[in-house]
């Protein structure tokens, strides 16, 4: 399985030279297993992957974790979308709050935006994942729900006998999650959200965020320890995070987890 980073950042894109390093899209991981491609969520960072594959036919799986726009802003700017020989299967978990469909069709109306849903010629297929596992192509993927506001899922995906998890927006909110852990026993690869400090957290610097749906980076850390992973990408950075910021998480959580990286921009890992 080859990984790359679209888009590495939380809530809202950011740009300017501080972020420079890291990125500034918003959640978006493209998986490729033997010619099969796995997009997990659409945010600003899908735009970037759609200019780099350009206006011709795609196949691929365009699956989301949840519904929330930093997830979900970048499918109204996917090139590959609007070729009518491209054939993209949409996935979600169904939420009594409004599906998949629902969630991108709102968010291509007036007055919000000059284009609607059906632009996407190319979008074939709007399919309810879960909340089992099930096959997409060549890879398995395993979902598993996490507390965050209005939902969401993490995945395990494991094809040609490696595993990646994606656990972004997920709160533990005090003890570690035991769902995350057994989620991600030995895998290769845990791909976490990080975005707050635990200082932050608690409120010893701003506002106390707990309620808000995320992790810090040294719960991040705590789950690839007692999940014994392979390797941690710190992930969902904060939109205040510079890179200064991100470099001082990647080495405080490589002090509990030695393996651990901060997801950045543009990064590709072979698994
Ligand atoms: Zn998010
Ligand atoms: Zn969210």
């Amino acid at each position: 399985m080859k990984v790359t980073f679209w888009g590495v950042r939380g809530s809202i894109a950011v740009s300017g030279p501080r972020f420079a390093a890291t990125g500034g899209n918003t959640t978006c991981v493209e998986v490729e297993h033997e010619g099969e491609r796995l997009v997990l969520d659409g945010g600003t960072g899908l735009r970037a992957l759609g200019e780099s594959i350009g206006f011709r036919p795609v196949r691929a799986t365009l699956l989301f974790t949840h519904l929330h726009w930093d997830h979900i802003q970048g499918v109204p700017f996917f090139t590959p979308a609007f070729h009518p020989d491209s054939d993209l299967t949409l996935m979600g978990v169904h939420r009594e709050t409004g599906d998949l469909r629902d969630a991108l069709s709102l968010q291509m109306r007036p007055p919000q935006f000059p284009v609607g849903l059906e632009a996407l010629v190319g979008a074939r297929r709007y399919v309810d994942a879960g909340p089992g596992p099930f096959e997409v192509g060549p890879f398995r993927v395993t979902p598993v729900e996490q507390d965050h506001p209005d939902g969401v899922v993490s995945y395990r995906i494991e094809a040609g006998g490696r595993s990646l998890v994606f656990a972004t927006d997920t709160e533990h909110g005090g003890a570690l999650d035991r769902r995350l852990i057994d989620l991600s026993e030995g895998c290769d690869l845990l791909v976490h959200d990080a975005q707050y400090t635990p200082d932050e957290y608690v409120g010893r610097a701003g506002p106390p965020r707990k309620g808000w749906g995320h992790s810090t980076w040294a719960e991040a850390a705590g789950v690839a320890r007692a999940a014994q992973a392979g390797r941690l990408a710190l992930f969902h950075h904060d939109p205040t995070r510079d890179d200064a910021g991100v470099a001082t998480f990647e080495a405080r959580a490589q002090a509990l987890f030695e393996p651990t990286f901060a997801a950045r921009e543009g990064l590709s890992v072979a698994l």
